[in-house]
């Protein structure tokens, strides 16, 4: 068969949602990976389920996907863990930002709590001695990300999709794709291919955004909560060409995986020692006792990242049966389920849950 209801570019996380969500609207499904299901960025990410609020799309589509990830509260292979997140404020200049962000969650149904300096330090003994306080988001959670892309791909072959893996999408053609063997399929096309984006579709570039993150053996308690600070939305939305914040998550495992850096205009896929080093600097400066703890493996992994850090979701202009769902930056995991649902309502033609406006490609077509 070389004829479908839609054609899924790419298999990471954004994908495999959009293949799940496609099978279960009863579309017959072809999809193509190159690589490993859930190889690319969906594998290096930390796979933390976050509520950000500083952009009021990405609020909607976070709180949209967050929704939907309690189905996967249960599932062993998910490793979902609800470990919360503790937002950390170093001084009374940031503590003053968290009752904005405490009424912009709440405004979207996500509950969170101010939290004192006293409560921060019995809530995370390790933290270092002296930070103002915090906010505490109870309901946030980690899960493993390369897993949950193998689960929805095997949900979506359960009912019926056909998988080619090891196959690359090599061009688009009018109604459909070419294989890089020469074969051809037919049939409405959606690119979830990440930061590859634009080696089929070069009006929609993205930036790749490198980033580093660290894995400690297992020393379960020491943090029980993902840990950012404040500041780390300024590092994920601001347009430095190199930055970093702290952002420590407890693993279920009991490790902890160490973050955040962001860079620009790297391309090797190699650690950067001196970034790690800045990386890592940042994160003791909050966790004093990570010094003594013992590193296992350094990664690397590249953001799909657009000019106004929203993902393009939607029809491509001027190109009939052409859809994208790309560029989700640092937070595709978490946005991935509503992802797919809103590009499934309308590539069905059904009235989505959330207004797709702020996320078409039109937005920066031309
Ligand atoms: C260090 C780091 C930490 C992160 N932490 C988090 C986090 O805690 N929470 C969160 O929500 N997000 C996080 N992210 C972001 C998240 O990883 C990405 O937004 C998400 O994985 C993007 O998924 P994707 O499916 O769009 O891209 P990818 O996972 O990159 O998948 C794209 C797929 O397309 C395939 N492909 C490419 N070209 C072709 C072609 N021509 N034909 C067929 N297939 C093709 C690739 O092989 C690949 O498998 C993090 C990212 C990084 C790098």
């Amino acid at each position: 068969m070389t004829s479908f209801d839609l054609i899924v570019v790419g298999l990471g996380v954004v994908g495999a949602a959009c293949a799940d969500a496609a099978t279960e609207a009863g579309l017959r499904v072809v999809a193509i990976e190159p690589g490993g299901i859930g190889g690319g960025a969906t594998a290096a990410a930390m796979g933390h389920l976050v509520a950000m609020d500083d952009d009021a799309a990405e609020l909607a589509l976070s709180r949209y996907s967050l929704a939907l990830w309690e189905e996967f509260a249960d599932l062993p292979q998910a490793q979902f863990s609800r470990c919360g997140t503790l937002w950390i404020a170093r001084d009374e200049r940031e503590l003053g930002m968290i009752d904005a962000k405490i009424t912009r969650l709440a405004a979207a149904g996500i509950a969170a709590s101010r939290v004192d300096a006293a409560e921060l330090a019995r809530l995370e003994p390790a933290l270092v001695d002296g930070l103002a306080g915090g906010m505490r988001v109870p309901a946030d959670a980690v899960v493993y990300p390369p897993a949950i892309a193998q689960f929805l791909v095997d949900r979506a072959l359960a009912r019926g999709a056909t998988l080619m893996q090891g196959r690359r999408v090599g061009a688009l053609r009018k109604g459909g794709v070419v294989l890089d063997d020469g074969t051809i399929l037919h049939g409405p096309t959606l690119l979830t291919t990440g930061c590859a984006l634009g080696e089929l579709l070069p009006q929609l570039t993205l930036r790749a955004r490198k980033g580093h993150l660290v894995i400690t053996d297992r020393y379960p308690s020491v943090v029980r909560h993902q840990l950012l600070e404040l500041g780390y939305a300024a590092s994920a939305h601001g347009s430095d060409t190199a930055s970093v914040a702290f952002n420590v998550q407890p693993r279920p495992t009991g490790q902890l995986l160490v973050g955040s850096s962001r860079e620009f205009d790297s391309t090797s896929a190699a650690a950067s020692m001196p970034m790690v080093r800045r990386m890592l600097a940042r994160a003791v400066e909050f966790l004093p006792g990570l010094r003594s703890l013992q590193a296992l493996r350094i990664w690397t992994g590249f953001r799909p990242t657009t000019a106004d850090g929203r993902p393009y979701l939607g029809p491509v202009p001027e190109r009939q049966d052409l859809w994208v769902a790309a560029g989700h930056e640092g937070l595709g995991v978490t946005t991935a389920l509503g992802s797919a649902r809103l590009l499934v309502d309308q590539l069905l033609g059904r009235i989505p849950r959330l207004d797709p406006a702020p996320y078409l490609p039109a937005r920066v077509w031309r």
